[in-house]
C-alpha cells in the first residue's frame, strides 16, 4: 500500500454537508482534503432545490423575524416521528444562525426565501427559517465548474440555481480558502493508531494509498444505493432513488468499524418518484419526480388494486411513506382526474414505457430540466479542464 500525502483534515463526502466542513476547517487554517467518490462534486446536494434549513439566521433578523427558540423546537418535537435528542437539537439550533454567518463571511450570497415551514397546521409553522443561494454563475468558477454535479432534473444553463448553485458557491468558498477536493477517489477504511482515527484508505482507479490526518470527517451522505443497508435498516424493498449514486452508507459503516453508535437509521427521506424511461445516471436507473403527475387537482392516485391509499397533495415524505408502506404490491399508478389542469396530462393510467408515461415524462423534463441545448443536463464532463490526474485520482486545486 502506497503511503500518499499528509493532510489536518479530510473530509469525505463532497456534498454541502462535506464542503462545509471543509470551508470550515480550511478557514481555520488546516490543511484540508476533500474525497469524493464519484466522477463529480457535489453529491445529492448538487442535485437537490438547495434550500436550506436555519432558523434565526441574521438574515430572517434583518427582515424583522425573530425567532423563539422554544417555538420552534415545538414545531420540530411535532413534526418528528420519534423523540429528538435533546443535546443535538440544542447544538442545531446553536449552530445554523452561526452557519449562515461563515458562509455569508466566506462570500456564499445567501438570501432568505419566503418559504414557510412544511407543515403549516402544525404549531410554530412559520416563514423565515430557509435560506437559498442567489443564482450563481458558473464561468466564475472557470474549470472547476465542469467538475460539479450536474443535475438531471433542473436547467442547468447559467446562471445556475438550486442545489448547483449552493455546491457551486461552496467550491468557490473551499477553493479560495485552499482546500483541495479528489474526486474519482472512494475512501474505503479508516486508520488507527491505538483508539485514534489518524487517515482514511484511499482506492481509486490507481493502487490504493494512505492518507493521513488528524481530523477524519465523514460527510458521506445515505445508503439508498445499498439494497443490503436498505433492507436491513429500512425494512423495504427501494425501487431506486433519485440521489447521487455514490451513497452507498461508506461513511456509516466505516464509522462503525471504529466503534460508534448509529441511531435512526431507519428513518428516510421518502419521495414518490416515476420510471418513465429506461435512462440511467452512472450505473443506476433514472427516475423523475412524481409530483406534477400526483399532486395537481384532479389528480387520483390508486394501488395495484385500485384503492386510494393517501391524499395526494400531501406532502412528498407523506406521500412517498404511504407509498413506501405498500412498496412490495403491485405498482401504484396515476389515473388522469378532470379538471382543467389533469386534462392537459396524459389520458389514462400512467405506466413504464406506456406512450402516456412517455408524454407525461416529455412534459415533465421539458418544464424542469432542458439544457443549453435543449437537451437534459447530463453528469459531470469526464475531459474538464483545470485537472490533473494523480494517483488515479482526479485532483482539483
Ligand atoms: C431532488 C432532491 C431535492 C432535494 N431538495 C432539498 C432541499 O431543497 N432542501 C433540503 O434540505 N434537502 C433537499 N433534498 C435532500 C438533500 O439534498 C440531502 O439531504 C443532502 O443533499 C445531503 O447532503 P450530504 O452532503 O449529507 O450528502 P450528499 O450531498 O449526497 O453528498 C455525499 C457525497 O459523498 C460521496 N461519497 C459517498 N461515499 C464516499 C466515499 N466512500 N468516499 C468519498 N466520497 C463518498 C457521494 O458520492 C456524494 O457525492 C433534496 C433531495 C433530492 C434528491
Amino acid at each position: 500500500m502506497v503511503s500518499g500525502e499528509s493532510f489536518d483534515a479530510i473530509v469525505v463526502g463532497s456534498g454541502a454537508a462535506g464542503l462545509s466542513a471543509a470551508l470550515t476547517t480550511a478557514r481555520a487554517g488546516l490543511r484540508t482534503l476533500v474525497l469524493e467518490r464519484t466522477e463529480a462534486i457535489g453529491g445529492t446536494s448538487a442535485m437537490s432545490g438547495g434550500l436550506v434549513y436555519a432558523p434565526g439566521s441574521r438574515l430572517a433578523r434583518a427582515e424583522g423575524y425573530e425567532v423563539d427558540r422554544a417555538v420552534v423546537t415545538g414545531y420540530l418535537e411535532a413534526v418528528a416521528r420519534r423523540p429528538i435528542d435533546a443535546a443535538l437539537l440544542k447544538a442545531f439550533l446553536d449552530a445554523a444562525p452561526a452557519m449562515v454567518d461563515q458562509l455569508l463571511e466566506a462570500g456564499l450570497l445567501l438570501r432568505l426565501t419566503g418559504l414557510s415551514d412544511y407543515y403549516q397546521r402544525v404549531p410554530g409553522a412559520a416563514v423565515g427559517h430557509v435560506v437559498a443561494v442567489q443564482p450563481f454563475d458558473p464561468e466564475t468558477l472557470g474549470g472547476l465548474a465542469a467538475r460539479v454535479r450536474h443535475s438531471p432534473y433542473r436547467d442547468c444553463t447559467a446562471p445556475w440555481t438550486g442545489g448547483m448553485a449552493l455546491v457551486a458557491g461552496l467550491v468557490a468558498a473551499c477553493t479560495k480558502a485552499g482546500a483541495r477536493i479528489w474526486t474519482s477517489c472512494r475512501a474505503t477504511q479508516l486508520l488507527t493508531e491505538g483508539t485514534a482515527v489518524v487517515g482514511v484508505e484511499v482506492h481509486s482507479a490507481d493502487a490504493p494509498v494512505l492518507v493521513r490526518a488528524s481530523q477524519v470527517i465523514l460527510a458521506s451522505g445515505g445508503f439508498e444505493f445499498n439494497s443490503a443497508l436498505i433492507g436491513e435498516w429500512v425494512g423495504e424493498t427501494l425501487e431506486g432513488a433519485w440521489s447521487c449514486p455514490g451513497n452507498k452508507g461508506d461513511g456509516l459503516l466505516m464509522a462503525q468499524t471504529v466503534g460508534a453508535a448509529l441511531s435512526a437509521v431507519g428513518e428516510v427521506q421518502w419521495y414518490p418518484l416515476l420510471r418513465l424511461s429506461d435512462e440511467v445516471l452512472e450505473g443506476v436507473p433514472l427516475f423523475a419526480d412524481a409530483g406534477p403527475a400526483r399532486n395537481l387537482p384532479g389528480s387520483l392516485v390508486v394501488d395495484g388494486q385500485g384503492r386510494r391509499f393517501a391524499n395526494e397533495s400531501s406532502q412528498y415524505q407523506d406521500f412517498g411513506r404511504a407509498l413506501g408502506a405498500r412498496g412490495r404490491g403491485p405498482p401504484s399508478r396515476v389515473a388522469r382526474g378532470r379538471s382543467g389542469i389533469s386534462r392537459r396530462l396524459p389520458a389514462g393510467v400512467l405506466r413504464r414505457s406506456s406512450a402516456d408515461a412517455a408524454a407525461l415524462a416529455d412534459r415533465i423534463h421539458s418544464r424542469r430540466a432542458r439544457g443549453p441545448h435543449g437537451r437534459r443536463c447530463r453528469h459531470v464532463r469526464a475531459d474538464a479542464p483545470d485537472v490533473q490526474r494523480g494517483g488515479g485520482c482526479r485532483q482539483g486545486p
